[in-house]
């Protein structure tokens, strides 16, 4: 895991800095970003980077210090973000609004604000806003910069603040306030915010989450918060590790990025990308957007083997199912799919199939009987709720690709049984007509999240 946000260098780290960087190392912690926000522990915080490999610095002016804001110290600000110490500053922060305490006066923080912003813009620096009862301007101030490489730490406004951060692309990070008892709105929040703009932190030495709270904080409690938000999500503790740390170092742009992985882990599914070719264009597929899904590469060099996967996949048994699930569709290697299912089976264990539902345009024949005793279950892509949306969204290679679709159902339900057919929550998408077509063919429903694979 990768602990976003905290302030080793604050005085209650002061005479215990290294064991608790030893026992954070010894936790599920890869990399700390200790933020220093004043004159005195932005130069701190870059001697703590500097010593540690594994910790990197923000440098800023917090909003509580905008009146300290003098030439001299922009001055000392923007040396450090041209120098950036080795690559050790890795962005700029905490700036923003805290109009809760005032220790500054508003119109002095807006001021600052912008300031550090364009400075951020001009030496190319990502941003970490600190954001306190000042939903308005921040969004004013930050939108009017043209910023684009945001980090809103220690969230904790509301759903609409959260909505607007997201459709800009922000970042969202979330600290130990949200395993607090009182704290259920933060975590529903928490629960639907894409898996590509989740981060999670401790903002040590303050916060620290439940069962911890009221102690000093510190980065290895960070498994805490990523447990609170693993179960708010309905996903695994390693889940959470996982993309959160992608996404870390895609912001930060620190540390190295898994490589690409011809099987891969969701909750208790094991999945396999067969390929990334497809015959369809969905405007809302991920894999235009990133090579990362739940954390894992997924962009694949060239397409496995049958006994590389078959290889890779180990014990069937140790999952509850083996879904053939990448950034493509799995049935124009159909052959693959079949032989693969079948060592599968013979192990004992559960095959699902995710598909768009055009294999038998693909193979030009009814490929349906070919999968009976070797997949379990099938997801088809419904996508939409006619035709016309079908073409629009999905851009298929084929004529007639909804009604293919339809067709596809139809046979899978009558020959496998078990089918659920899904729909991404998108601009244009008619759920509940969707959902019709579903009970009409008597297969399952399943709206998913415009991210969410697995
Ligand atoms: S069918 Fe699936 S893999 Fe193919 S483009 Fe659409 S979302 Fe992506």
């Amino acid at each position: 895991m990768i602990d976003t946000h905290c302030h080793l260098d604050m005085s209650p780290f002061e005479a215990d800095r290294g064991d608790v960087l030893s026992r954070a190392f010894k936790s599920d912690i890869e990399h700390i970003i200790t933020v220093g926000a004043d004159p005195q522990s932005m130069l701190t915080a870059v001697g703590i980077a500097t010593t540690y490999p594994q910790v990197f610095a923000a440098v800023g002016i917090h909003p509580h210090e905008a009146r300290l804001a003098n030439p001299m110290l922009l001055e000392l600000l923007e040396s450090l973000i041209r120098d950036k110490q080795g690559n050790k500053i890795v962005a700029l922060g905490e700036i923003g609004l805290d109009y809760h305490y005032n220790h500054s006066l508003p119109a002095v923080q807006r001021e600052v604000f912008e300031k550090m912003l364009s400075m951020a813009l001009q030496y190319h620096m990502p941003v970490i806003i600190h954001n306190r009862q000042a939903d308005e301007d921040t969004k004013a101030i930050v939108k009017a910069s043209g910023m684009k490489d945001v980090l809103f730490h220690c969230f904790s406004s509301d759903d609409a603040m959260a909505k607007w951060a997201i459709d800009k692309g922000f970042y969202v990070s979330f600290a130990g306030n949200v395993t607090f008892k009182k704290a259920q709105s933060l975590r529903d929040i928490a629960s639907w915010i894409p898996d590509e703009l989740l981060m999670i932190e401790t903002d040590a030495p303050f916060l620290a989450p439940e069962p911890m709270r009221g102690k000093r904080n510190e980065p290895s409690y960070l498994q805490h918060t990523a447990r609170v938000i693993a179960e708010a999500r309905g996903v695994t503790y390693e889940d959470i590790n996982r993309i959160t740390s992608v996404n870390a170092k895609i912001f930060f742009g620190i540390g190295d990025l898994p490589p690409s992985e011809i099987v891969y882990k969701i909750r208790d599914n094991l999945y396999i990308n067969l390929t990334s070719r497809c015959t369809n264009a969905c405007e809302f597929c991920v894999k235009f957007d990133s090579d990362f899904v739940k954390g894992h590469n997924l962009r694949l060099d060239r397409e496995p083997s049958e006994e590389e996967i078959i290889q890779a996949i180990g014990d069937p048994k140790a999952y509850s199912e083996v879904v053939f699930c990448g950034l493509g569709e799995p049935t124009l290697r159909l052959e693959a799919i079949k032989r693969v299912a079948q060592w599968v089976k013979s192990q004992g264990g559960r095959v699902r199939l995710n598909t768009n539902g055009l294999g038998n345009v693909i193979n030009e024949r009814d490929i349906v009987p070919e999968l009976v005793g070797l997949v379990d279950a099938l997801s088809i892509s419904l996508n939409a709720q006619d035709a016309e949306t079908y073409n629009r969204l999905c851009n298929p290679n084929f004529k007639d690709a909804f009604e293919e679709v339809l067709d596809f159902i139809k046979k899978a339900v009558q020959t496998i049984g078990d089918v659920t057919l899904t729909v991404v929550e998108t601009e244009g998408v008619d759920i509940a007509k969707c959902r019709d077509i579903a009970n009409r063919y008597k297969a399952g429903f399943r709206v998913r999240k415009l991210d969410s694979v697995g």
